[in-house]
């Protein structure tokens, strides 16, 4: 019976880890504090904090960066005003 909850407690927290990723937050970091403190906050955490700040590929290296950026961090390609406004965005 422990067993079963050792194994429940290692899939929600990877879950975790998993659903964090999709928010762009570390997937590592928040699948360690779900382990180690419980699924159960690390979820809960998670929708309370809801996504990160959305980031955008950069145009020239792909690289995801913060929309208000006007120089890419990875290529240094300055980057044009409104270079993340899509017109269908998310
Ligand atoms: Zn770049």
């Amino acid at each position: 019976m422990e067993l079963i909850i050792i194994l429940l407690w290692l899939v929600l927290g990877f879950a975790a880890g998993a659903y964090a990723g999709r928010l762009d937050r570390s997937a590592v970091g928040w699948a360690l504090f779900s382990l180690i403190l419980s699924p159960l906050i690390g979820f809960i955490v998670l929708l309370a904090l809801g996504p990160a700040q959305a980031r955008r590929p950069c145009p020239k290296c792909a690289e995801k960066i913060l929309p208000s950026a006007k120089l890419c961090p990875h290529c240094r390609t300055e980057l044009a005003e409104g270079w993340a406004v899509e017109p269908s965005g998310y």
